[in-house]
């Protein structure tokens, strides 16, 4: 694979508290999500979390339509993404 293929060329924001606890991300992508049974809300999987409380996790072209289709199915649109170079909202 070329250099730029594993560059992480994008951003996922996952606003937590705000997670309904549907596990239709985990569903989808159980690779990157996976639910807390403390608190039945979904864990980003190697994700950090920012001063504001959300989670974050830079990532490469291989995983976006796999993080694409789980922000997809989130029935409250907690999952974003942001194209890293261009700033742009992906989802
Ligand atoms: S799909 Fe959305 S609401 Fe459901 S567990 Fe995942 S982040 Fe939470």
């Amino acid at each position: 694979m070329s250099e730029t293929g594993m560059k992480k060329k994008y951003k996922l924001v996952y606003d937590r508290a705000n997670c309904i606890g549907a596990g239709s991300c985990v569903s989808v992508h159980p690779e990157r999500w996976v639910m807390n049974a403390q608190d039945d809300k979904a864990d980003l999987i190697n994700a950090t979390k920012d001063e504001k409380g959300e989670w974050m996790v830079e990532f490469t072209l291989d995983e976006l339509e796999s993080f694409k289709l789980a922000a997809e199915v989130c029935p409250v649109n907690v999952i974003h993404i942001y194209d890293l170079e261009t700033g742009e909202k992906v989802i």
